[in-house]
């Protein structure tokens, strides 16, 4: 972690340096902190502005969530309009709930009903008790390099950097070792290490949760038959399917990155991008299994004060509104593809051993010299090279992870300027780097 004193950024380091005292790190989430400390006071569509007043082309769009652009005048309309009318209540259900969940089932077939919560990681603890409450079983399968929340069944085995990657690691302290002892881990694209697991454990593993696209290490994009492949497997011993579209969800599709595969998940959680930044997630499913959460007399516990808040349903509503009637899939994917184009022949250009991956409006620089097609592809990334890219970039003006091995987004708001000029800096810091 870099937080260099002489960053010319006098207001943002007081502002971290205030927050340092009464907010441990300074930071809301540790991921925050990475690169130097920033402080932001505004957005607006493409752009965030940080407390120096320096302008940025945002990429980074608060890990995904937004989709639309920041501040989407639609969206912010549609909470301030439901917050005109009502707040929280903590009994019965609101209109809003009722259209958001009934819109969800228009959108993601999968869905027929759906619960809606405040995170993603609600969402996916929601989904893994749920898959063990129906089954009956211990077992979930996760994928090296997959994150699906904080909560403690899935933070193993989610860390990027190669030294730690495959050593069963809890990803905090504090979490008991019975806790993740019910979790294994599986290799991406590689049907043959999930059914290792099936023959190890028979009737055994309640669930295979996994990213349809492993976004949190970039874009490993599914091989031909590998998420039908779990699918099958699924199907065959009687596991429920989770697919956690809480990145792929709204970004790619509509219907999640499951209709661009066509496969069908028996649960999908979702959350960021379906609210173009306001606090709501969500779990999705058949009757069947949806049923039995202890709201419909099941038995798997379903509480939260604020699940279904009418704000955050409302926000949904718009920015699915938003998707549905207009060119913004194509738009962004042709964005996306714009960017990978021009970073890829930056890339050759120059004679950099890096690979430029994405799917629609995501796009990756992976500093490696081969093809990437899993997790294991991606140990011998160089770590330093993308660091200091993504430090001039910021520089520069055009803000992305600063975790090598994510991801960046392109949100409805950005133009083809935007891009061309991104693809320009790359340019000059890519050249500047091969000279140092
Ligand atoms: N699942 C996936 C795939 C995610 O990327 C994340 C967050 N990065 C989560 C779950 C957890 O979501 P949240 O941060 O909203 O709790």
């Amino acid at each position: 972690m870099s937080t260099s004193t002489d960053d010319g950024h006098p207001r943002g380091r007081a502002l971290w340096e205030r927050a340092r005292q009464v907010i441990p790190g300074g930071v809301n989430s540790a991921t925050r902190l990475i690169g130097r400390p920033y402080a932001f006071t505004r957005a607006e569509g493409a752009y965030l502005w940080d407390a120096d007043g320096n302008r940025y082309v945002d990429y980074h769009a608060a890990f995904g969530a937004i989709l639309l652009g920041h501040r989407d005048p639609a969206v912010d309309a549609a909470a301030a309009a439901a917050t005109a009318q009502i707040d929280l209540v903590g009994l019965g259900v609101t209109e809003h709930e009722v259209r958001m969940a009934e819109t969800l089932r228009e959108v993601l077939p999968s869905a027929e009903m759906t619960i809606s919560c405040m995170s993603g990681s609600e969402a996916t603890a929601q989904a893994a008790r749920l898959a063990r409450g129906v089954t009956g079983r211990r077992y979930l399968v996760k994928v090296q390099g997959g994150f699906h929340g904080w909560h403690d069944p899935f933070a193993r085995n989610v860390i990027s950097p190669p030294e730690r990657a495959y050593r069963l690691d809890p990803l905090s302290s504090g979490i008991l070792p019975d806790s993740l002892s019910g979790t294994l881990i599986a290799e991406y694209n590689d049907l043959e290490s999930v059914e290792t697991f099936f023959h190890a454990f028979p009737e055994q593993i309640a669930a295979i949760i996994v990213e349809p696209i492993p976004h949190n290490v970039g874009a490993l994009l599914p091989e031909p038959g590998y998420l039908e492949g779990l699918r099958a497997i699924t199907e065959r011993e009687g596991a429920v399917l989770i697919f956690d579209e809480v990145i792929t969800g709204f970004r790619h599709a509509l219907g999640g990155y499951q209709q661009i595969a066509g496969v069908t998940p028996d649960l999908t959680t979702f959350g960021k991008a379906m609210a173009n930044g306001y606090p709501v997630a969500g779990l999705g499913g058949s009757r069947a299994l949806m049923e039995n959460f202890s709201s419909a007399g099941g038995s798997v516990l379903l509480a939260g004060t604020y699940n279904g808040h009418p704000v955050g349903a409302a926000a949904a509503l718009a920015t699915i509104d938003r998707l549905r009637d207009t060119d913004h899939y194509p738009r962004v994917r042709r964005l996306g593809d714009l960017m990978r184009a021009g970073l890829a022949e930056v890339i050759s250009e120059l004679g950099i051993p890096a690979q430029v991956v994405g799917e629609g409006s995501v796009f990756v620089v992976y500093f490696v010299p081969e093809p990437v097609r899993g997790y294991r592809d991606l140990l011998g990334n160089d770590d330093d090279a993308y660091r200091e890219f993504h430090r001039r970039m910021t520089d520069s003006g055009f803000l992305m992870l600063p975790m090598s091995l994510k991801r960046n987004h392109i949100s409805g708001a950005h133009t083809e300027d935007d891009v061309t000029r991104t693809i320009d800096a790359a340019r000059t810091v890519l050249t500047d780097m091969c000279a140092d």
